[in-house]
């Protein structure tokens, strides 16, 4: 597979968009309600947000497999058992090996390590197979790990690695389609064949599912977040004018302290003063929310998903961002199907619980 110029620059942020961020999680078991919620009857009119406010809070991974389960980051692995039941045993959070050439094989050796700690402390659960995600490109048919500025990796055959050292079949995939899985399965995409998961962080990262499955187009899929909106800001991809460039929480908090020359404490304090009347948090707020309406816009035109389910620290601006998103698309667009706008459900926990969910469906 050849490389495009710009994933070149050690700069592109594809792979620090990874943006479930969260407090690590001591308990063993995710809150939540046992019941998965999906619609008994599987009948289309179950769609919707009626539906999937009936199915209450998000749920565990529930019964299954006993698997291992790896969510890798650039700075930490989450790593965890997952038991018959589908409560995760020994979550933790252990950091990530430093970059170098040999970061596969060093990355492998440590999740043997951590698999070894919890086989330990749970002698009695007999994992049946491994599920690892990565961050970056990723090539989930090869088993690649294509390219990663935070992993420094170029084609790393990651999943033959682990299944030589695990001697367990191994799920491989990427870590932001991990999280859109687990949306998809657990979370606020429940119910929706054809959803769109953004998560709006530091940058912007995207889940395509269509048809229930994830589209992936050898690991270039989904890159929401550099999809031009704009004639600029320079991207750190290189690129003018991309999402993330406008819109992602970084970029709203970055450019209201270029304008205003006064720092703050993050997106939520930038919404927070325009809805306090400070104009330059208003104009800088202003503009993502119409960076994203365009985007949002483009993707209802050509792929109508039926919801957008949006994650990631911006969305916990709540109606602030998820009322005013509604009322533009309605405004901006004419025959389309406005898709449903409802919030992630998973936060920091979407990465493993996605692992776990791809290591079960491994036959
Ligand atoms: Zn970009």
């Amino acid at each position: 597979m050849t490389i495009p110029s710009p994933l070149d620059r050690g700069t592109y942020p594809a792979a620090q968009a990874r943006a479930y961020g969260g407090e690590p999680r001591g308990a063993e078991r995710f809150p939540g309600d046992a019941d998965h919620g999906r619609a008994a009857d599987g009948s289309g009119e179950e769609r919707g947000r009626d539906a999937r406010a009936a199915a209450g809070p998000a749920a565990e991974l529930g019964p299954g497999r006993a698997v291992l389960a790896f969510d890798v980051g650039g700075t930490d692995i989450k790593s965890a058992l997952f038991d018959e039941t589908g409560a995760a045993l020994g979550l933790r959070r252990t950091p990530t090996p430093p970059p170098g050439p040999d970061l596969p094989e060093r990355l492998i050796a440590r999740l043997l390590d951590l698999a070894a700690q919890l086989r330990a402390e749970h002698p009695d659960v007999e994992p049946a197979a491994v599920g690892l995600v990565v961050p970056g490109i990723v090539d989930e048919e090869s088993g690649i790990g294509v390219f990663a500025s935070n992993m420094g990796w170029r084609n790393a055959p990651i999943r033959a690695l682990a299944e030589a050292a695990f001697g367990l079949p191994v799920a491989f995939g990427h870590d932001v389609g991990g999280g859109g899985l687990a949306e998809h399965e657990l979370g606020g995409a429940r119910g929706y064949d054809d959803v769109v998961v953004l998560i709006i962080g530091t940058g912007i990262a995207g889940v395509l599912l269509l048809d229930g499955r994830i589209h992936t187009a050898g690991g270039f899929a989904g890159e929401i977040g550099h999809s031009p909106v704009a004639d600029e800001p320079v991207c750190a991809c290189g690129a003018r004018g991309c999402l993330e460039a406008i819109a992602s929480a970084g970029a709203i908090a970055r450019r209201y302290t270029e304008r205003s020359g006064s720092p703050v404490d993050g997106a939520k304090e930038v919404i927070a003063r325009a809805a306090a009347g400070d104009r330059i948090a208003a104009q800088v707020w202003d503009e993502a929310l119409h960076a994203l309406t365009l985007s949002i816009a483009q993707l209802t035109a050509v792929l109508a998903p039926q919801a957008v389910v949006i994650g990631g620290g911006l969305s916990r601006a709540g109606g602030a961002l998820f009322d005013e998103l509604r009322a533009r698309l309605e405004a901006r667009l004419s025959f389309h199907r406005i898709p449903d706008l409802v919030p992630a459900q998973l936060r920091g926990n979407a990465g493993i619980l996605g692992a776990a969910l791809r290591a079960r469906s491994l036959e």
